[in-house]
C-alpha cells in the first residue's frame, strides 16, 4: 500500500524553470519535496531571456507567485514581423513577458525556499533507480544518494533522468539552426512599446525589443545544416561572431547592424536541438517533465511555458488519482498531443527562417500576411490554455 500523498516524500532532479513550480503545488497537496540540482551554486546572471506566454504565468497566478516571480519582466504584446527593407509583412497579439532567464529561475526557487522548500545544490544526478513499486532511488556524482516515494526529472533537454529510465530512448535532434541572444542599449533605436520586432533577413532572422530601461533585448537565428562542433563554436571569438552575425545582416536594414554593432557584452551562441517523441514519459516510480519530456525548438517561445502547465497538471494528477505510476500514466495522456503538436510547430516555425532568394522572398512577403492571419488563431489556442486548480482530473 504506497502512502498517502501528505506522508510522500518527491525527488525532484533539477532546478531551472519546472523543478521549483512543481516543488510548490507538490506542497500544496501535502507531499515533501526536495529538489537537487546540479550545478554546484546558483547562477544567477546565466542565459539570456525569454517569453513567457499567458499560458504558463497563469500557473504562476494560481500559486500566488505570478507578481512577485515577473516583477523584473517587461510586457510584451505584440510581435510585429518586417521584411529585410523593413516593410511591414504583418503582426501577431502575443500576451507575454520578457524576462531575463536568471531572474526567472532565480525568483522561482527564491519563491520554493521562502516556502519551506529545500534546494541542494552540487547534487548532478548519475543514475536512477526503482526498487520496488512504492519507491524511487537517485544517485548523485558526490557519491551520495536519496530515497524518496517517487522522483521527478526536471533535468532539461539533455536530462539524465530520462537516459536512466528510457536508455534506448531517441536523444535530442539538431533542427538546422543556430540562435544568438544579447543585450545592449542604443540611443539611435526608437522604444518599441512592448512590441517585438521579428525581421526576415536576406540570410537570416532578427528579433528585437527594446524595454523602458532602454534596455535591448535581441536574438538571431541562421540557418546551418550540419550540426556544429559545441566545443569549436564556444571557441569563436566574441569578435570573430559578431562580425559573422554583422556579414550575414549586411543587406537587412540598419537597425539589425546597428545594434548588433553596438553589443559590447557577450553574444551568446547555441545550436538550436528539440526532442523527438519518446516511447512513455515515465517508468513506474519515475516521471519526466519539461523539456526532459518534450523539449522544443524556442520559435514559438513556449518550452517553459509548457514545463509550468506541466508542473499544475501533474500535481493534480498526484493528488486525484491513486497510485504514483497510474497519475504518471494520467498525466502523460493529458499532456501528450498537445506539447507534441506545438513541439511540431515551433520546428516548422523555424524552417521559415531559412534563407531567401529574391523570388522566394517576393512570394513570402506577399503569401506571409495571409499565413500571419492564420497563425493568430493556433496562437490564441496555445495562449488561451488554462488549468483550473479546483477540477478534478
Ligand atoms: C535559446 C533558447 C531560447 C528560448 N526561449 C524561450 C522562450 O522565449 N519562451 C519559452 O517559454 N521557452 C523558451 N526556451 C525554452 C525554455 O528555456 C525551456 O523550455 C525551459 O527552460 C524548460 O525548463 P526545464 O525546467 O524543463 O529545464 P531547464 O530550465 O533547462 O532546467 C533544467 C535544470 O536541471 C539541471 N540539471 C541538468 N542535469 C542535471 C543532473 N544530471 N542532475 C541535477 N540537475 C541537473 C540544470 O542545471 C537546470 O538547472 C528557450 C530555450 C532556448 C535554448
Amino acid at each position: 500500500m504506497s502512502a498517502p500523498a501528505r506522508d510522500r516524500k518527491a525527488l525532484i532532479i533539477g532546478c531551472g524553470v519546472v523543478g521549483p513550480v512543481l516543488a510548490l503545488y507538490l506542497r500544496r497537496i501535502g507531499i515533501t519535496p526536495v529538489i537537487y540540482e546540479g550545478r554546484p551554486e546558483p547562477r544567477d546572471d546565466a542565459g539570456f531571456f525569454l517569453n513567457l506566454a499567458a499560458n504558463g504565468t497563469d500557473v504562476l497566478e494560481t500559486l500566488g507567485i505570478r507578481e512577485k516571480v515577473l516583477e523584473g519582466g517587461h510586457e510584451s504584446n505584440r510581435l510585429v514581423f518586417q521584411n529585410h527593407k523593413q516593410k511591414q509583412l504583418g503582426e501577431n497579439p502575443s500576451e507575454t513577458v520578457l524576462i531575463k532567464r536568471g531572474l526567472l529561475t532565480k525568483s522561482l526557487r527564491e519563491a520554493a525556499v521562502e516556502q519551506g522548500i529545500t534546494v541542494k545544490f552540487g547534487k548532478r544526478l548519475t543514475d536512477v533507480q526503482i526498487p520496488h513499486e512504492d519507491m524511487a532511488i537517485a544517485y548523485f556524482d558526490d557519491g551520495t544518494e536519496a530515497h524518496g516515494d517517487f522522483l521527478v526529472g526536471c533535468d532539461g533537454i539533455h536530462s539524465q533522468t530520462r537516459r536512466s529510465i528510457l536508455p534506448n530512448a531517441p536523444d535530442p535532434e539538431y533542427t538546422g539552426i543556430i540562435d544568438s541572444g544579447a543585450f545592449t542599449r542604443n540611443d539611435s533605436i526608437p522604444p518599441t512599446d512592448g512590441v517585438m520586432r521579428m525581421t526576415f533577413g536576406v540570410d537570416g532572422f532578427f528579433g528585437y525589443q527594446k524595454v523602458p530601461t532602454g534596455e535591448i533585448y535581441w536574438f538571431e537565428n541562421h540557418e546551418r545544416k550540419q550540426a556544429p562542433d559545441r566545443a569549436a563554436l564556444d571557441a569563436i571569438s566574441q569578435a570573430e561572431w559578431k562580425k559573422k552575425l554583422l556579414r550575414l545582416h549586411k543587406n537587412d536594414h540598419n537597425e539589425v547592424s546597428e545594434i548588433i554593432r553596438s553589443t559590447d557584452g557577450e553574444i551568446g551562441k547555441w545550436p538550436v536541438y528539440d526532442l523527438p517523441s519518446l516511447p512513455t514519459w515515465n517508468r513506474g516510480t519515475v516521471c519526466l517533465i519539461g523539456d526532459a519530456a518534450h523539449a522544443t525548438s524556442p520559435h514559438v517561445g513556449q518550452g517553459a511555458s509548457l514545463a509550468m502547465e506541466d508542473a499544475i497538471v501533474l500535481a493534480k494528477c498526484l493528488r486525484d488519482v491513486e497510485g504514483v505510476p497510474d497519475a504518471f500514466e494520467t498525466f502523460e495522456s493529458l499532456r501528450r498531443d498537445r506539447v507534441e503538436g506545438i513541439v511540431e510547430m515551433s520546428r516548422e516555425t523555424g524552417n521559415q527562417k531559412a534563407p531567401s532568394n529574391l523570388v522566394t522572398r517576393k512570394v513570402r512577403d506577399l503569401v506571409l500576411p495571409f499565413f500571419l492571419k492564420r497563425g493568430v488563431e493556433s496562437f490564441e489556442e496555445i495562449y488561451s490554455y488554462r488549468v483550473d486548480w479546483n477540477e478534478s482530473v
